[in-house]
């Protein structure tokens, strides 16, 4: 269902995952005089803490979804791999957003590049994968190195292995376990950018500035704003970003990875929520990707994007949250915790915001 006539403060927001992103939409919404109703299958979700109400089930247990479906206004979610089916049901009783078509193409690596080519916008050659023989004809094709990836469930470079020229394909088709999978090229990129952008219901379409997003391990560590880029390749990453959002038909805020190579720009992937990269948003503009997201899914006006400072975007990871009181004294810095209990290596704690004057 789409949703029918904007929600008044007092509502109940309804929202799938409990993790870190679910907790920050549920403060977000909190500041408009919204509640939330978190659905997540683990008991001691963060999100579970800032919010007026949860439900502890399974994404495919529907008695417990009729009932959460029941008691909110619109459902939103804060992972891409809500089941298909989970969202279709929910989608059939309440307004859901982004809606289940767009969450279906970004779920699936093989149709989200079909899909952003069929735009004309650049991405990675690639070639669907479902078995070792199509994969020695697909390494024919691509060539080395490559990047062999599982078509769904993948995330912080889970489900993914690099192809070299000494890699067999028997062990590149083990290594992903077999699955359904795409085989990209390797774009031997420059730098590694992104770009959050919302649409509400009525189609208006916001962008924020470009963040230059550096990994470690596969793991998001900084996000530093404004991007080293030129000022075209920023501007032609944002018209990128605003072609695939209204394609999509989408309505809330969605991540798009990029690479950037030279003066060119490679579409890497979608992901149909708020976006790690997008936390600096928190402190270095007058609306954050959380509130923006609450605005779209709930039929208000998009808030605007502007960013009154430069900002780099520290993830906290694992037992780096011991550092708690140096990043509490830091001056100009956002801190933000997630209310998880054990600092597992590489497990995202936190962030900081650290701001410096706006320049450029
Ligand atoms: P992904 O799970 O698709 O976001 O990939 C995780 C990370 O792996 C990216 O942020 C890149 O650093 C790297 N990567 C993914 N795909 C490619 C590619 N086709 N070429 C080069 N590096 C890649």
């Amino acid at each position: 269902m789409r949703l029918e006539k904007p929600l008044a403060p007092g509502s109940t927001i309804g929202i799938l995952g409990g993790g870190q992103l679910g907790r920050m939409l549920a403060l977000a919404a909190g500041e408009l005089g919204f509640s939330c109703h978190i659905f997540a299958p683990e008991a001691d979700s963060p999100a579970f803490q800032v919010s007026g109400a949860h439900t502890v089930a399974g994404y495919h247990d529907f008695t417990a979804l009729e009932g959460f479906a029941k008691s909110v206004a619109v459902v939103t979610y804060e992972f891409e791999n809500v089941p298909g089916d989970t969202a279709a049901f929910l989608e059939s009783r309440v307004a859901l957003a982004p809606g289940s078509g767009a969450l279906k193409t970004a779920q699936d690596r093989v149709d989200e590049k079909t899909f952003i080519a069929g735009l004309g916008i650049p991405v990675a050659p690639f070639a669907a994968v479902n078995g070792q023989p199509e994969l020695e004809a697909a390494i024919a094709l691509i060539g080395r190195p490559s990047v062999l990836k599982t078509r769904r469930f993948g995330y912080d470079g889970k489900g993914q292995t690099k192809i070299t020229e000494k890699t067999s394909a028997a062990a590149a088709w083990a290594e992903i376990g077999k699955a359904p999978a795409i085989l990209e090229g390797f774009v031997s990129f420059d730098k590694e950018i992104s770009v959050i952008a919302a649409r509400g219901w009525d189609g208006a379409i916001a962008v924020y500035d470009v963040p230059e997003n550096r990994h470690e391990n596969h793991i998001l560590k900084t996000s530093t704003v404004p991007a080293d880029i030129a000022g075209e390749t920023s501007e032609a990453a944002r018209a990128m970003a605003r072609r695939l959002i209204g394609a999509l038909d989408y309505v809330g805020v969605m991540g798009i990875e990029m690479f950037v190579s030279g003066s060119n720009l490679i579409v890497n992937e979608i992901a149909p929520r708020v976006h790690n990269s997008g936390h600096w948003t928190q402190d270095a503009c007058v609306v954050s990707q959380f509130e923006q997201h609450i605005r779209a899914i709930c039929g208000w006006p998009l808030g605007s994007t502007e960013r009154h400072s430069n900002v780099v975007m520290h993830n906290i990871l694992g037992g780096e949250s011991a550092n708690w009181a140096d990043y509490g004294a830091s001056a100009h810095t956002g801190v933000h915790f997630y209310g998880k209990a054990e600092a597992r290596r590489g497990r995202k704690m936190g962030h900081i915001n650290v701001l410096t004057p706006r320049q450029g």
